[in-house]
C-alpha cells in the first residue's frame, strides 16, 4: 500500500498565521506533502473555497485546533475532519477540559490529537492518563514556543517522554510529529515554520475517508525527515527498513517502558518485544539529527504477584 505524507496541524492568516489559505496549501503541495489538515484555532475552514487547488497527489483536509483554557492553563486539541465548528467546552481542570473537547470533537465525528502538552507546562502524563479518551498526542512539535524538549534542569519532560509515561501504563495512545506552522514569510528557529515535523500513513487511497482511517488505525509513523521504505508491526515486533537520504549513518532504537532496549546501526531491524514488557516503539535518528517515531506494540506487562 502506498505512504502518504501529510501536516495534521497548521494555521493561516484566517487565525494567527502569516500567510492565506492559499500560500500555506502551495508551501506543502511544492514540498512534496499529499495532504494537509487545516487547523486555524477555534474556526473550520471552508475548504470547498479551495478545492480547485488539489491534485491527484495532494488532497486538503478540514480540521480545527479546538483552543481552550482550564485551570489557568492552554488546552488545545486538534479535531481532524469534524463536520462542523466545535466550540471549546473547558472544565474545571485540565483533565476535565480534555474530556470534554474531545467528546465535542467525537462528536463532530473527528479525530482527536492533543497538542503540545508542554505549551506553558500545562499537560502533564498525570493529566493524560486521567483521561481514557486519550487516543492521540503530539509527542513532537517544531514550535518554538511549546518547550519540546522540556527542561532536564527542572526535571521538566520533553513531550516524547510524556508520551513514553503514557504508554508506559500500557495506555495505546498514538503519536504525531507536527510544526504547527504560522510562519511562512519569516524563516528562522525563532519562527513556527512549517517542514520541520509531520506524518506519513500507510493507506489504500489518497482520500479523506481513507487517510482519516488510516491515522485512526495507527497506520502510520511520526518524521522530522528520516523516510521509511518499509514499516511491519507484529502483535509483539516492529521491522523497519530506513529510507537513506544523505545522511553518514543511522541510529535504530528499541524504546520500551521508557528507556532504549537495544539499538544498532544500520538501515534495518527488527525488534521483538521483551517479555513482560508492556510496550516497544522503534526511533531512527540519522547523522543529520533527523528522526522518524513508529507507533508501539504492546505486551502483557510485567506478571504481577500473586498476594
Ligand atoms: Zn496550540
Ligand atoms: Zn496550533
Amino acid at each position: 500500500m502506498p505512504w502518504y505524507r501529510g501536516s495534521t496541524h497548521c494555521h493561516t492568516n484566517e487565525s494567527d498565521g502569516d500567510s492565506s489559505p492559499e500560500t500555506v496549501i502551495a508551501y506543502h503541495k511544492d514540498s512534496g506533502y499529499n495532504f494537509l489538515v487545516h487547523t486555524d484555532h477555534n474556526l473550520v475552514l471552508d475548504i470547498s473555497r479551495f478545492r480547485h487547488l488539489e491534485t491527484p497527489e495532494f488532497i486538503l483536509i478540514a480540521g480545527e485546533e479546538v483552543t481552550d483554557f482550564a485551570d489557568g492553563k492552554p488546552v488545545h486539541i486538534n479535531a481532524l475532519n469534524p463536520s462542523g465548528v466545535i466550540r471549546p467546552r473547558s472544565g474545571d481542570t485540565v483533565s476535565e477540559a480534555i474530556v470534554r473537547d474531545i467528546a465535542a470533537i467525537e462528536e463532530t465525528g473527528a479525530l482527536a490529537h492533543v497538542n503540545h502538552p508542554n505549551f506553558y507546562y500545562a499537560i502533564t502524563s498525570e493529566d493524560l492518563l486521567a483521561v481514557p479518551g486519550v487516543r492521540m498526542i503530539e509527542m513532537w512539535s517544531g514550535h518554538p514556543e511549546v518547550h519540546n524538549e522540556g527542561d532536564p534542569s527542572q526535571g521538566l519532560p520533553s513531550a516524547e517522554q510524556i508520551w513514553d509515561a503514557v504508554l508506559s501504563k500500557g495506555r495505546r495512545v498514538l503519536g504525531v510529529a507536527v510544526d504547527d506552522a504560522h510562519h511562512f514569510k519569516q524563516m528562522g528557529k525563532e519562527w513556527a515554520n512549517p517542514g520541520r515535523g509531520w506524518i506519513v500513513v500507510r493507506a489504500e487511497a489518497l482520500s479523506t475517508e481513507k487517510i482519516i482511517a488510516a491515522i485512526a488505525a495507527g497506520d502510520f509513523y511520526a518524521s522530522t525527515g528520516v523516510s521509511l521504505k518499509d514499516l511491519q508491526i507484529t502483535d509483539s515486533s516492529i521491522f523497519v527498513d530506513v529510507q537513506t537520504a544523505g545522511a553518514d549513518t543511522y541510529l535504530i532504537e528499541f524504546v520500551s517502558d521508557g528507556k532504549v532496549a537495544s539499538s544498532l546501526s544500520g538501515t534495518q531491524a527488527r525488534f521483538e518485544l521483551p517479555q513482560n514488557a508492556v510496550y516497544g516503539r522503534v526511533r531512527v535518528t540519522s547523522s543529520d539529527g533527523a528522526q522518524c517515531w513508529t507507533q508501539a506494540v504492546f505486551g502483557q506487562g510485567p506478571t504481577k504477584q500473586m498476594p
